[in-house]
């Protein structure tokens, strides 16, 4: 079938259809985790986002090249140039070299990443491996008028530049809203403007990540390297620029100013971002007490948290709202979502029960065609689980005998969920755990030895034997005692 894929572009704020520059080519970059502490909720959204963009592309039949980046220098504290960067800080605290925090968190973010199934980007660079691309960046921009030197460090114009182009046309803001949030700060005197932005800051003697510039040692400015890598991989223009909403202003808009004032326009077709996630209805931040990490998610480790959620119970759960309205963190949706996932797995694993018959009672084509058409209409993963869960009500009714469905009506049904639920909504059956599971079967294994009891209470003694002989083949040693009857298995 043919597909009109419409993507929301937060540059023109409507859906357009996606026709890319290059077809069946597809260039598409995401901005990455700054490496330097535990993968948290807030990475699981973005990547969870342009993961099933990028699964749903590749399955459209595009050639994506998917780059997302490590942030590895040049990310202040604060977003506005001030503060130690975040990497090198951590370094000092934890006495490990930053390149040793870096690959340690980098580690521990892909870790987290392939539990929820998230599958890795095709070119993944670092900040720190492209100084020299930046500071060729730097460097244009200097020459085309739009930055100054001071004092070491180099300032994107923000007013020279929105003469000519208009900064924060992204966002929605003009220069005057920008200047009435801009903070004066200690340390920014070297700027002409508060709004002008650091493209390359000089490194102060304490400052343990440097590198020689043509203005002296420093580290790039954190927007320089999104800018830099993306035009070096995907080339001077590309498809799509994602991240989360929170990276619009102002490192997207930042990066916008960069491309303009460097080549002389926008390098990127279509802008996507994500919504936030709140936890309990509030904002995410380590000063709330509310800041999960994923391994806390997994183990059930934070004080916030009812019980542990596996990583596609959070992924399912995440998939279930739109990825432009917000989602709520809380147990009470978590345990809906981990119940709704296990009934759609049901009727995954149930679907092999299911015999095939001469006529079909159900209609099982349009199952394939509505999700198709809610995932070509802005990736609407909610309608496209709604649809999933009808066709779930279909498996049940299989499996009870009320409806009956041919071999060829079987297998599309197969296909179809086959196809939603693992390859594009990246769903994968999870074991249950092993202790639920023991505990399980060590239940069976004390109704059989009461049914022993009983057995030998009524002094029939061949069914008493067949039990006890029974479980000692399968490796059960059974002792009697005084207080009953105790087993272990002996394997
Ligand atoms: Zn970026």
């Amino acid at each position: 079938m043919e597909h009109q894929l419409l993507i929301y572009n937060t540059l023109t704020r409507r859906k357009e259809v996606f026709k890319p520059l290059h077809a069946p080519h597809v260039g598409m970059y995401v901005c990455g985790p700054t490496v330097y502490g535990d993968p948290h909720l807030g990475h699981a959204r973005p990547a969870i986002t342009f993961d099933l963009l990028f699964r749903y592309l590749k399955h459209l039949g595009y050639k994506v090249r998917y780059v997302r980046n490590i942030t590895d220098v040049g990310h202040l504290e604060h977003d506005a140039d001030e503060g130690e960067d975040k990497i090198a800080k951590k370094a000092r605290l934890e006495q490990l070299e930053p390149m040793e925090v870096a690959q340690y968190y980098t580690n521990r973010y892909h870790e987290a990443m392939d539990a929820l199934n998230v599958l890795r980007p095709s070119i993944e660079p670092q900040a720190s491996g492209h100084i020299i691309e930046q500071i060729a960046l730097v460097e244009e921009i200097l020459k085309n008028g739009y930055a100054y030197e001071s004092q070491g460090s180099v300032y994107f114009d923000v007013a020279k530049y929105n003469k000519d182009h208009h900064y924060g046309k992204l966002s929605g803001r003009n220069l005057e809203d920008v200047l009435n949030t801009s903070r004066q700060l200690d340390g920014q005197e070297e700027k002409h403007n508060p709004a002008d932005f650091a493209l390359w800051k000089h490194a102060q003697p304490e400052h343990i990540m440097r590198w020689p510039s043509p203005w002296g040692e420093g580290f790039p400015g954190w927007h320089c390297e999104c800018t830099a890598m993306g035009r070096k991989y995907l080339g001077a223009h590309f498809d799509i620029h994602g991240g989360g909403m929170d990276l619009i202003f102002p490192h997207h808009e930042c990066e916008i100013a960069q491309s303009v004032a460097s080549q002389g326009d926008d390098m990127v077709h279509y802008w996507m971002h994500n919504n936030m996630l709140t936890v309990n209805g509030q904002k995410m931040g380590k000063s709330y007490n509310n800041f999960i990490t994923l391994e806390e998610l997994f183990n059930g480790t934070h004080p916030l948290l009812e019980q542990a959620y596996t990583p596609m119970t959070i992924r399912f759960f995440t998939l279930q709202a739109h990825y432009r309205s917000t989602v709520d963190f809380g147990n009470e949706a978590l345990k809906a979502a981990e119940k709704g996932l296990e009934r759609l797995m049901d009727a995954v694993s149930g679907l092999e029960r299911v015999t095939p018959a001469k006529t079909s009672s159900v209609e099982v084509t349009p199952l394939r065609q509505k999700c198709y058409e809610a995932m070509d209409d802005d990736l609407n993963t909610p309608i496209v689980i709604a649809h999933l869960f009808e066709g779930a009500k279909m498996v049940n009714n299989l499996l009870a005998g009320n409806d009956t469905i041919t071999a060829e009506d079987l297998k599309e049904l197969k296909e179809t969920f086959h196809l939603f639920c693992f390859d594009i909504l990246g769903l994968k059956a999870e074991a249950t755990s092993n202790a639920a599971r023991e505990e399980a079967f060590g239940h069976v294994v004390d109704m059989l030895l009461e049914e022993r009891a009983k057995a030998k209470a009524n002094k029939d003694w061949a069914t008493s034997d067949k039990i006890r002989n029974e479980l000692t083949a399968l490796g059960f040693e059974i002792k009697d005692g005084k207080e009953g009857t105790e087993w272990r298995l002996n394997k």
